[in-house]
């Protein structure tokens, strides 16, 4: 990662409150044809959150620390701050002094810009403000929330809106966290209904949404120069599951995650 940072342009997208089995299981099913034409293997990555809410992960992969492979470690990071005794930072590592991720990337020359999704990026009050002030360009709207049912295809555009803004030789870290996963998340599921509710098969039923616009996305991030990209979950949520819903609890539903990093080359 050393050598990637000060190259390639860097997507991070959050598909905030993606359950790792029903990742897993809509991708084997064809599903996401555009998220595993993209994904090492065409599957997803088994992973545990580093935080059960989106406040805590979110903090946590800014500095560094995005979710870790579901199997004994030490597995080494791709980004961190330098401490001593880290004992997940290795040779490959790109290792910063700033406090953050976001911060470091700036201090390098990167342009940094923040699309958000769920409440903690609504930039309404001083708590909405933490994560998307980090960034030197933020943007959140109504429609961009978990109440819209467009979410994604409006924080698509707006991508491609910050990349046709930018000068073409300013290297760019865009972040997106996609709302659509998060509840309420039924009425993307043709026919159901607000009564009843969201569950497994609406939450699905969204991903399968993102992934029909998450291609622009790609498509964008990739049109300046390579692009190195993770696609991760920040947590799960549980929908009954042992009799708990939502998440910022620890179960296994919400502290599993799917996740992937892949290069986007640029068109030849
Ligand atoms: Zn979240």
């Amino acid at each position: 990662m050393n050598a990637v940072v000060g190259r390639d342009d860097l997507l991070l997208l959050t598909l905030d409150t993606l359950r790792y089995d029903v990742a897993r299981e809509s991708a084997a099913a064809g599903l996401l044809p555009h998220l595993t034409a993209r994904l090492p293997g065409g599957v997803w990555e088994k992973r545990h959150a580093p935080g059960n809410f989106t406040y805590a992960s979110h903090h946590a992969m800014f500095a560094g620390f995005l979710p870790t492979p579901a199997a004994p470690g030490p597995h080494p990071r791709l980004f961190a701050a330098r401490f001593a005794g880290s004992e997940s930072t290795a040779e490959r590592t790109f290792v910063f002094d700033e406090p953050d991720l976001v911060t470091a990337l700036a201090a390098r020359g990167y342009h940094t810009a923040c699309i958000g999704g769920v409440g903690f990026f609504n930039k309404r009050g001083a708590l909405g403000n933490v994560l998307p002030g980090l960034f030197a360009e933020s943007h959140w709207e109504p429609e961009f929330s978990v109440a819209s049912p467009t979410s994604f295809e409006a924080q698509v555009a707006c991508a491609e809106r910050v990349v046709a803004a930018l000068d073409a030789d300013r290297p760019l870290f865009l972040f997106v966290n996609a709302s659509a996963l998060h509840q309420p998340n039924w009425f993307h599921l043709p026919g159901a209904t607000r009564e009843a509710g969201d569950t497994r098969t609406t939450h699905a039923a969204a991903l399968a949404y993102i992934d029909r616009h998450v291609g622009r996305l790609f498509d964008v991030m990739r049109s300046r120069r390579r692009c190195f990209a993770v696609v991760c979950s920040d947590h799960g949520t549980a929908y009954g599951d042992d009799g708990y819903t939502g998440h910022r609890l620890g179960h296994e539903s919400v502290w599993t995650v799917p996740y992937g990093h892949f290069f986007l080359e640029p068109p030849a």
